[in-house]
């Protein structure tokens, strides 16, 4: 198994057992270190975008958001490189990129802390700019917020997550965050199967070229996440320049095959990775991996028998049959409209202070349950998807 020329495979795992500031500077280090330090992948004064996972501004021990001393110990790195560093992100799918819902999340998530400690400035401009990529399979040309354009480099510093629609969420996912916020969900509407949206996913990454990955996968989120899931240790932090690499060793501490994963397989189909030529430097990460790693209800996978893969096709062909149900609980649904707003087919109405969902129109990309805080949206599986989630283990 060989690598594609050009990319490099080798992602650094670092223990670390908690987020304790100097514990967690001195992983990060390491990491970075072992992957060939900072100034392999960033020149001395670069004004870099720092990329974390903000979705909402979520308290730090909730796992929702990458953790501000994971953040903060990136930006020093970045700062004493001699960097101008902007942290900067559009959060969560249906949430106006506003200067206000910034200024909210920023606060919640730890990161005006951050920007105070460290020198970064956190980014409030709201505008955007069409960046055009011809060489793109499924898209050629992406609407991207102003700080990720104007930067000379993106670093990402994500968090390990499940995620009830592209089944893990870390480095790749990361940068669908660059789309600002009402515009993604035209990208559900477009891309309607994991595996398309995988597809959107490394057109995304091969067009704005992040330098290095980081991943906050000390406390994950395991169950239904990005947002409705458990906190649970995994103790690492990880870093390559590779996205795909990356994404494939979480993939694998978290017990998921990672051509499960729709971006890390469409990297595959066009060459751009081979993960049997993945490797890793520092920790062994068989001391780290969580086999039991709960996954998203929504999750079928696991083995690679060929009876399981046409089950399997067949679920991904007729998806919404089988895929769960979102409904709204509805003495916890206080109307407030978000998921109304990031609905990509309009299948969600509020009336009277409560949402209503017309399952007909769903394409169940549970875009709402995701965006919902006040965890009103249950999803639920009928008869033959419970046999079908039964049979796949
Ligand atoms: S289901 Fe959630 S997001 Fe939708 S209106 Fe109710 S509380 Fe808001
Ligand atoms: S109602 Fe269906 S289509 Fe609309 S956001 Fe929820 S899961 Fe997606």
């Amino acid at each position: 198994m060989t690598q594609p020329a050009g990319r490099d495979a080798t992602v650094a795992v670092a223990r670390c057992d908690g987020y304790d500031l100097e514990e967690v500077d001195a992983a990060v280090r390491r990491a970075v270190d072992l992957v060939g330090g900072i100034e392999k992948f960033i020149s001395p004064g670069a004004k870099i975008l720092l990329k974390p996972n903000l979705l909402q501004g979520q308290a730090p021990e909730r796992c929702v958001t990458t953790h501000p001393a994971v953040v903060a110990a990136v930006a020093r790195l970045l700062t004493e490189h001699g960097c101008q560093v902007v942290i900067g992100d559009s959060p969560g799918a249906g949430i106006v990129y506003s200067e206000a819902n910034l200024r909210r999340a920023y606060l919640r998530a730890g990161y005006a802390a951050v920007a105070g400690e460290t020198g970064a400035v956190l980014n409030y401009d709201t505008g955007s700019r069409t960046i055009s990529f011809p060489e793109g399979e499924a898209m050629k040309q992406f609407s991207i917020i102003t700080p990720a354009a104007e930067a000379d480099a993106i670093v990402v510093v994500s968090k390990a997550k499940t995620h009830m629609w592209t089944r893990m969420t870390g480095a790749t996912k990361n940068l669908f965050g660059l789309i600002p916020g009402l515009e993604k969900p035209v990208f559900h509407f477009r891309f309607q199967d994991e595996y398309a949206f995988g597809r959107m996913l490394v057109d995304l990454n091969e067009c704005m070229k992040p330098r290095l990955q980081i991943v906050d996968a000390v406390m994950a989120m395991e169950g239904d996440g990005p947002q409705a899931g458990s906190p649970r240790k995994i103790g690492v932090i990880l870093a390559g320049s590779d996205y795909s690499a990356v994404d494939t060793v979480l993939a694998r501490l978290i017990g998921m095959e990672p051509l499960e994963i729709g971006s890390i397989r469409s990297a595959v189909a066009r060459g751009l990775i081979d993960p049997g030529a993945v490797r890793t430097v520092g920790d062994d990460p068989l001391d780290f991996a969580v086999p039991d790693f709960r996954k998203p209800s929504t999750y079928a996978g696991g083995g690679a028998g060929v009876w399981r893969r046409v089950v399997l096709a067949v679920v991904q062909r007729f998806g919404k049959t089988y895929a769960p149900r979102p409904g709204v609980i509805a003495p916890a649904c206080i109307g407030c409209g978000k998921c109304e707003r990031i609905c990509p087919v309009h299948a969600i109405t509020v009336t009277e202070g409560r949402a209503t969902i017309d399952l007909s129109r769903c394409i169940r990309c549970y875009c709402c349950h995701e965006m919902c805080t006040e965890h009103a949206i249950a999803l639920s599986q009928g008869l033959t998807g419970r046999l079908l989630a039964r049979l796949l283990g």
